[in-house]
């Protein structure tokens, strides 16, 4: 299966995609924790990344478009893979499309997780606190919201154009959120 985890910065995206891992089989990919890979290692790309990520901005399309390329070609992303905070804009998914069609491959499923602003701005602020992510101060939030909202969003049209997006209720616990993703899932799998 190849699915597309969607969802605001704060929608339990992280949290999802491990259960989701466990339970089906798919490579999890994740471009933030490549990145943040990177930053950490202290590598080109790190510190390329590292300036937009603590503005909460968008690493360059053409970046992020060669990272997933070269990791969707590797043997663990074979079978399957789920892509988490990948795709981010409509140049993004229209090269992730060229990509998987020339590979005669397609996504089966976009899975948007839905929460309210009021919400995530609390959900982040929390992680935080726990997590200590440099990019997760309040006013970098409020501008993830924003990018999101601007850049990230019109994705959802884009993929209920293809007929593949799939909206799940993000409120409530993280169990029941995994019980109507995996609603989802199963549908796709028969
Ligand atoms: P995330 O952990 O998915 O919230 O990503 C953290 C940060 O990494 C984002 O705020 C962006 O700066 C950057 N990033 C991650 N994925 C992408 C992407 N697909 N396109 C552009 N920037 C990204």
């Amino acid at each position: 299966m190849r699915l597309i985890l969607f969802g605001p910065p704060g929608a339990g995206k992280g949290t999802q995609a491990n259960k989701i891992t466990e339970n089906y089989v798919a490579a999890h990919i994740s471009t933030g924790d490549m990145l943040r890979a990177a930053v950490k290692n202290g590598t080109e790309l790190g510190t390329l990344a590292k300036s937009f990520m603590d503005k909460g901005e968008l690493v360059p399309d053409d970046v992020i478009i060669g990272i997933i390329q070269d990791r969707i070609k590797e043997e663990d992303a074979r079978k399957g893979f789920m892509l988490d905070g990948f795709p981010r804009t409509i140049a993004q998914a229209e090269a992730l499309n060229d990509m998987l069609s020339d590979a005669n491959e397609s996504i089966d499923v976009v899975v948007s997780i839905e929460v309210n602003d009021k919400e995530i701005v609390g959900r982040i602020l929390e992680r935080a606190k726990i997590e200590g992510r440099e990019d997760d101060t309040e006013d970098v939030v409020k501008n993830r919201l924003s990018v999101y909202r601007d850049q990230t969003e019109p994705l959802k049209s884009y993929y209920q154009g293809l007929n593949i997006l799939a909206e799940v209720d993000g409120m409530g616990t993280i169990d029941e959120v995994f019980e109507r993703i995996k609603l989802v899932l199963n549908k796709v799998e028969l």
